[in-house]
């Protein structure tokens, strides 16, 4: 019924999957990492994402991208290039929408500030953190905790992993250890966020008045086609040329991840998933490519990412995650029952309340977090 014949040796093939952790029927009407997809839309934490940012905070516009439309343009150029090289496209439309479900609100800024809150218990990490809310924090089915996914998704979820994080996750984390590779679907999700938030930040950026076009003609691959845009179509809006240059920037990335990643993959002839996790890294860019979008790069942290008006919202989201851990970790009976450690003595559970106070701040959405700051912190706000 789930011919995968279309696939390529060196794809993940649903029956050679590692499986799941709590074993369960094969679903009748679509393939297992269908059902992972399924059950990540499904979840509470992917409802979250509407109102979670990346650069801009939730209510500073409705036009900017938040974490659920990001995740979904990286699905989308994940299954392009999967399509093109004959990977699964389930899976990586799995991984790709899960991938931001472990994110702090506040973006960047929100996970480096309750990184710092957690620093003498374990750290807050937001990749582990999505694998916590799909293996742990979801409760939705009656006969296991979490969504219990296929090994390939987890693995696509976990992109980083500290060593130490690594030797507590089992197999799951033993290619941290002994530096493999994920599967090819994994590889590319990555590289499909990066060519999604690159290509989205610059458009945001410039909504947001905070880049210009004469500032972004610094950046040698926008000046070359805003060039050609301008040539081909003289006199054309502003706007449809900034689109038209952005369309043709994400083509570039995505033509040149796809023929490189088949240069890498024909030299190293994986014959099965297995050549691939033992094998270099084949999803790749070309070297010039790799160039061309570590100077994009560069260019949005120096002048978006670093703005001083981004500079003085993240001081505020920082403020704001520090101040809920201390209040809440101060004194735990402010929590919501479901999130208080009961008893709380010991350093065992002092260190088992601050994961779950982590666990509480890292779900809440942009707007939550602001309100929940308001109702623990102004006394006229009703709690
Ligand atoms: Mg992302």
């Amino acid at each position: 019924m789930h011919s995968q014949s279309h696939l390529a040796a060196y794809a993940a093939h649903t029956e050679h999957s590692k499986g799941r952790r709590f074993s369960e029927a094969a679903p009748t009407a679509r393939s297992e990492f269908q059902r992972d997809r399924d059950r990540i839309i499904h979840c509470t934490a992917f409802r979250r994402l509407e109102y979670k940012t990346q650069v801009f905070v939730n209510h500073e516009g409705d036009l900017f991208r938040t974490r659920l439309t990001h995740s979904i343009e990286v699905a989308q150029i994940a299954r392009s290039i999967a399509r093109n090289l004959r990977l699964n496209e389930d899976l990586v439309e799995a991984i790709s929408l899960a991938h931001d479900l472990g994110h702090t609100p506040f973006g960047h800024a929100g996970q480096d500030a309750l990184n710092a809150c957690m620093r003498d218990y374990g750290g807050f990490e937001h990749n582990l953190q999505s694998l916590r809310v799909v293996d742990q924090l979801e409760e939705r089915y009656a006969s296991f905790e979490g969504l219990n996914l296929t090994f390939e998704t987890r693995e696509g979820i976990l992109k980083h992993c500290s060593q130490n994080n690594a030797r507590q996750l089992g197999e799951l984390g033993q290619r941290f250890i002994d530096k493999k590779q994920a599967s090819l679907e994994a590889q590319l999700c990555n590289l499909a966020d990066e060519i999604a938030y690159n290509n989205h930040d610059i458009d945001d950026g410039l909504r947001s008045g905070l880049l210009t076009e004469t500032l972004l003609m610094e950046v040698p691959c926008y000046a070359r086609f805003r060039h050609e845009v301008e040539a081909s179509y003289p006199g054309v809006s502003a706007k449809r040329a900034v689109s038209e240059t952005i369309r043709r920037m994400v083509n570039m990335l995505i033509t040149d991840l796809i023929e490189n990643s088949n240069l890498r993959i024909a030299a190293s002839r994986p014959q099965n998933i297995s050549d691939v996790r033992n094998g270099p890294p084949m999803i790749a860019f070309s070297d010039a490519m790799a160039q061309e979008a570590r100077t994009l790069k560069q260019f949005l942290h120096e002048h978006l990412y670093r703005h001083y008006l981004v500079n003085r919202m993240s001081n505020k989201a920082k403020q704001t995650v520090r101040e809920l851990f201390n209040i809440m970790m101060e004194d735990p009976s402010i929590l919501p029952p479901d999130y208080r450690v009961i008893p709380f003595v010991t350093a065992e559970d002092i260190q088992r309340q601050a994961r779950r106070i982590a666990d509480y701040i890292a779900g809440m959405t942009d707007r939550y977090a602001m309100r929940e700051y308001r109702r623990l912190f102004l006394i006229e706000e009703l709690v």
